[in-house]
């Protein structure tokens, strides 16, 4: 049984069998692992991925496609399907009982992509590695590194608490409907650390957003305002950056080097 997509819910589903192996090959699963599958659509993956798992909790917020998902999974002992919109799943509560760190998989909608990756990084600890089918232009987003167009204070951001790799990319037409773009699986490894350490997140965060908002400024304009002439220069000095830099041109450790003067 099939229902009609809905657009407004990023209902492009995979339909590529080869692509959906290989998905799973690439999840490298563990017999122990708990998953969370955010968005389970018919549930082709859900069920590809129980037999390699000791949990799955699938999320999806259509009703409509629940009452098929529940039909297409019976059987499986395994999998539990959730009806719930993930911006709203309190994954602490839900694992709460659960010692180990889980694993988040999915093929996710891609009208919420960044507040997905917000809400599983507010999460961090109790998760291990989030595998996200997420656009290609985004990945290159989240990957990039200093120096390139890319790299932006999402980068940033998503690097400070996970170690994120451009696993393969998925061609438009292994979905149906077929999106407007291609799409690539997203490794997010979370880190154990954060990447660097500054006194003030808030304040790191802060000047990340503030130099970022301008990039095409040098650092000195995009953060007049933000951060004194002064406190730059001390920067520049200490840490050997040429006052002409752009803020595309930072790493994570000149920012919370900046942060911490
Ligand atoms: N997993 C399926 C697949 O691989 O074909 C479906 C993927 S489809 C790109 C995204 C799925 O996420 C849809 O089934 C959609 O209904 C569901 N979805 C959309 N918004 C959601 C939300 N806020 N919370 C949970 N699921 C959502």
């Amino acid at each position: 049984m099939h229902i009609k997509p809905k657009k407004r819910l990023g209902q492009n589903f995979l339909i590529d069998k080869n692509i959906q192996r290989k998905l799973v090959a690439f999840y490298n699963l563990k017999a122990s692992d708990r998953l969370l599958e955010i968005g389970a659509g018919y549930g082709e993956l859900t069920k590809r991925v129980a037999p390699h798992a000791a949990f799955v909790y699938a999320l999806e917020i259509d009703p409509e496609l629940c009452k098929i998902l529940k039909e297409n999974t019976i059987g499986y002992a395994n999998i539990e399907i959730i009806n719930q919109d993930v911006l709203k799943f309190n994954l602490k509560q839900h694992f709460r009982k659960v010692k180990n760190k889980i694993k988040v998989i999915g093929n996710i909608p891609y009208y919420i992509t960044t507040p997905i990756i917000e809400l599983l990084l507010k999460y961090q600890d109790k998760i291990e590695t989030i595998f996200i089918t997420v656009q290609k232009e985004f990945a290159k987003r989240i990957t990039a590194h200093p120096g390139s167009k890319d790299y932006g204070s999402f980068s940033c951001f998503v690097q400070y608490y996970a170690i994120p790799q451009a696993l393969f990319f998925i061609k438009r037409t292994s979905f149906s409907p077929q999106p407007k773009v291609d799409s690539c699986l997203l490794e997010l490894k979370i880190r154990q650390e954060p990447a660097v350490k500054p006194k003030s997140e808030k304040l790191f965060f802060k000047i990340i957003r503030a130099a970022f908002n301008q990039r095409r400024k040098t650092l000195r304009n995009s953060l007049d305002g933000t951060v004194s002439l002064e406190k730059l220069q001390v920067f520049f000095k200490k840490d050997h950056i040429d006052p002409n830099i752009r803020p595309e041109d930072l790493a994570l450790k000149d920012f919370a080097s900046l942060a911490n003067l």
